[in-house]
């Protein structure tokens, strides 16, 4: 009943962060747990209690030179696995991008510029980034299902959404993008380029005919925005690939859009600065989020057909 009492109000405070684009319901902190005899004992806090207060740690951090990775009950080799993947991951993001250390705007809630990582082993089962790092489920746990591939792409995209985060910079301001962006960034950053035909357009397009929006992704600038058939169905995913597809387009300066990271980069910035999304949309974009919308299929289109 508890169990049940607080998976509900994790799942109420995740609806609230996405539908009011910042901050997030407190939620309850809960007692110290009581240790098994022989076991570690194991606390509460870390950078992640903006966000998951309730999660707890055992102290047995590792560190890299851009990660701090913590852990509940994890091996120290998985601890060790996950720090290298996450380097391995920032840098090939950085890398992909140009990114500079200088354009990262750390805060106090990461001393010594590192990006924090809780990899729970039985605590919880959810992959979310938050301000100052990211929340990953540990391999070696009993939770752990699926295949490595499925899970490195997650965690590279949770990584690019600290990597938005940390341009924004400004805690405030962090959830300020439209979904429909956010999450393609992520799933671009993480290399995940799902749609690459004419034919999974139409395909998409034909099963969502009957659903409010027809399915078109950049309707999505709210959690709340999605179908509340798609939210009811939890094919909300679904939509992550057109989001990718969006994105992909707006940063392909030669067969795209004409702009490129650097815009979206000033439009982070724009973000970070409490500019509002529409506007710095149309500042960066060269076109109003509606004009993208209205055009999109047809866009599209063209773009794939190359
Ligand atoms: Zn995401």
């Amino acid at each position: 009943m508890k169990t049940t009492l607080s998976l509900t109000l994790i799942a109420l405070a995740l609806i609230f962060v996405q539908c009011s684009g910042k901050g997030q319901e407190p939620e309850p902190i809960p007692e110290e747990k009581e240790e098994e005899p022989g076991s570690v004992a194991q606390k509460f806090g870390g950078s992640w209690t903006s966000f998951r207060p309730s999660l707890f740690h055992d102290g047995a951090s590792v560190e890299g030179e851009n990660f701090i990775v913590y852990s509940d009950k994890s091996s120290q080799a998985w601890r060790e696995t996950i720090l290298g993947l996450a380097e391995e991951s920032f840098l090939d993001i950085k890398t992909n991008f140009g990114l500079e250390d200088s354009d990262f705007r750390f805060v106090s809630t990461q001393p010594n510029r590192k990006i924090h990582i809780l990899t729970n082993y039985d605590q919880y089962n959810r992959a979310e980034a938050y301000r100052d790092g990211l929340i990953m489920r540990s391999k070696d746990g009993p939770n752990f299902f699926g295949d490595h591939e499925t899970w490195h792409k997650v965690f590279q995209h949770e990584i690019t959404h600290v990597v938005e985060f940390l341009i924004i910079g400004i805690f405030d301001h962090s959830w300020a993008n439209a979904v429909w962006m956010r999450e393609g960034f992520a799933n671009y950053g993480a290399r995940n380029h799902r749609i690459q035909t004419v034919a999974q357009l139409a395909e998409w397009r034909e099963k969502m005919k009957a659903v409010e929006g027809g399915g078109n992704p950049i309707e999505i600038k709210l959690w709340g925005d999605f179908p509340a058939s798609v939210i009811s169905n939890n094919t909300t995913t679904e939509y992550y690939g057109f989001f990718e597809l969006a994105v992909r387009y707006l940063l392909d300066e030669e067969k795209g859009n004409g702009t490129s990271f650097e815009d979206l980069k000033a439009y982070f910035d724009d973000l970070g600065a409490g500019v509002d999304r529409d506007t710095a949309f149309r500042n960066h974009f060269g076109m109003t989020m509606t004009t993208f919308k209205n055009n999109f299929w047809a866009l599209m289109e063209r773009y794939l057909e190359d």
